[in-house]
């Protein structure tokens, strides 16, 4: 039965409230005030730029280290410092190698790890304090509402339509049943972070990948309360070492915030071998190194949550202006992987969005002819002086740490080039080998006290969904979970999902997935990391998710 829809026009309508979404609604609204302001024609509304948020708040759904570089803050709200909740300036920046037992700091901080002039934040503060401004400059925010489907027309989009709420778990509408709305619009930004749903399917539908297919990292995160005098607040470290092995790409943070609170965690490139390694005991045991235990002992877990984050740097971008459309953020890949930054960057490129968007509005031309000029303007703004030195940088490391060093070295000296440009890279999920038969290993427990299992740090991250609705993980062929990866990969969803999501239970003389839905924190690993790439995430109910408030 086809369902009727509500429809609603915007002239501009933004899929996602990050920093790159609501950069992109702020810049655009004051474009639009000093336009009007000036008596120039057409007369444009504020009013006519919709923004969507999946999560319950603004911010909820925002996970990040974070350092954040505030340059790009700085241009599009010059006097941020007077309200922006930044949480304290970076005061130390140290590179800690780490063994088993022990660590030695480096004695002169490689440039890559110098944080100075940047600011420890919680993003999801920021970003909630951004939705404010936004709201204030008259844009239409719509909270509890994802991007479900995109509407093609010729051959770009024309806007999407949101998801149907109040379906039950197997697709039935239930009482409170509500049809998603199809929002159209002249221009639609997609702002969905790192391997947004529409953003994936639109890639592919018009061959929009550039010559690397997207490189992945998993970054895995724990806010505590420490004991007064532990750590000084904008001291930043950043580990190298133990527990990783020189095989693979990945290392910690420790982040001393004010209040006696650290943000810490590690972060791992979805490529390795292993198909049962697990990010998640990884981090806890690296919590269990002498310095980290020391800072942590005598305090408390107050949050948990994990993100994907986009490694593959410039030759990893996707084509981000077609007929109707630009990509932004993270969806767009614009992130340092040698840095690790990205928040700047995706501030930055959603001004720019708003300015080609402002020219779009103006001439009354949303082709693609005329979108181009967001590409122009990324070539000519820092996005591009910073990726292009780091643009073989991630693709180094894809035979480990040694053969890493040895190319990013060169590449330091040539402005990126290095002995190979471009450098190619592999999808994460064709690295793994083949288990043999091998038995699987012991799940990690924690101690309850420095240490979790995912169960315990789920609970920490907030997450709810509504049990009853349908699942938005979709897997498309379940025979495959019980037959071939089983003998295979053994079942690499159920180690590398940081929320214990997926589970092979017993089922006769064989195995069956069962999916915990409502445990998701939208990291969106499983839909880079199966090996089959037969899992898709979608939008779940909106207001569903983690809530990561003062993450
Ligand atoms: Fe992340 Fe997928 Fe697990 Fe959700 S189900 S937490 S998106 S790996």
């Amino acid at each position: 039965m086809a369902i009727q829809r509500e429809q609603l026009e915007a002239d501009v309508l933004i899929v996602g409230a990050g920093p790159a979404g609501l950069a992109c609604a702020l810049h655009l609204a004051n474009l639009i005030k000093q336009h009007n302001a000036s008596g120039a024609k057409p007369e444009l509304s504020a009013e006519n730029i919709y923004v969507l948020e999946k999560g319950r708040e603004i911010g909820a759904h925002q996970l990040s280290g974070a350092i954040m570089n505030p340059k790009a803050l700085a241009e599009l709200v010059p006097d941020f410092q007077k309200s922006a909740p930044l949480d304290t300036p970076v005061t130390d920046s140290a590179a800690l190698v780490f063994t088993e037992k022990s660590s030695y700091r480096l004695p002169i901080t490689p440039p890559p790890f110098n944080n100075s002039g940047n600011f420890v934040i919680s993003l999801s503060k920021l970003v909630k304090w951004m939705g404010g401004l936004v709201e204030s400059a008259g844009v239409n925010l719509f909270k509890e509402f994802g991007g479900a489907e995109l509407i093609y027309e010729g051959e770009g989009i024309a806007g999407v339509i949101t998801e149907d709420k109040g379906l039950d778990k197997n697709g039935k509408p239930k009482a409170n049943f509500t049809p998603g709305y199809e929002l159209r619009a002249k221009v639609t930004v997609l702002a969905e972070g790192t391997r947004g749903s529409l953003t994936k399917q639109l890639v592919a539908k018009k061959n929009l990948d550039n010559i690397n297919p997207q490189s992945y990292g998993i970054g895995i995160k724990e806010l505590w309360d420490i004991q007064p005098g532990k750590l000084q607040p904008g001291y930043v470290a950043h580990t190298l070492g133990w527990p990783i092995s020189t095989k693979m790409y990945g290392g910690g943070w420790i982040y001393g915030l004010s209040n006696n609170r650290v943000s810490i965690g590690l972060v791992i490139a979805l490529e390795y071998e292993n198909s049962r390694f697990d990010p998640h005991a990884a981090f806890q045991t690296w919590k269990t190194h002498p310095h980290v235990r020391n800072i942590l002992e005598g305090g408390k877990l107050v949050r948990y949550g994990a993100k994907s984050l986009p490694y593959g740097g410039w030759y990893a971008m996707p084509q981000n202006y077609f007929d109707g459309g630009l990509i932004v953020g993270d969806s767009g890949s614009f992130l340092d992987s040698q840095r690790l930054k990205g928040v700047h960057l995706a501030m930055k490129s959603g001004m720019l969005a708003a300015e080609t968007t402002f020219e779009a509005l103006k001439q009354n031309d949303y082709s693609a002819n005329t979108l181009k000029l967001y590409k122009e303007k990324i070539d000519n703004s820092y996005i591009k002086d910073e990726l292009w030195k780091v643009r073989n940088f991630h693709q180094s490391f894809r035979n480990g740490l040694l053969d890493g060093f040895f190319y990013s070295g060169l590449q330091e000296l040539t402005g990126g080039a290095g002995i190979i440009d471009p450098m190619h890279a592999h999808a994460a999920h064709e690295a793994y080998k083949p288990i043999f038969g091998r038995p699987a290993p012991e799940r990690f427990k924690g101690d309850g006290k420095l240490t979790f299992d995912r169960l315990t740090d789920v609970y920490h991250s907030g997450t709810r969904h509504d049990e009853d609705q349908p699942c938005h993980l979709k897997v498309q062929d379940l025979n495959i979970c019980s037959t071939r990866c089983v003998e295979e990969f053994g079942n690499p969803c159920q180690y590398f999902c940081p929320a214990a999501v997926y589970e092979m239970v017993k089922e006769g003389n064989g195995q069956k997935l069962k999916i915990n839905a409502a445990n998701c924190v939208h990291c969106k690993t499983c839909d880079i990391a199966d090996p089959y790439q037969i899992i898709d995430w979608v939008v779940p109910e909106g207001g569903g998710g983690p809530n990561y408030e003062g993450m």
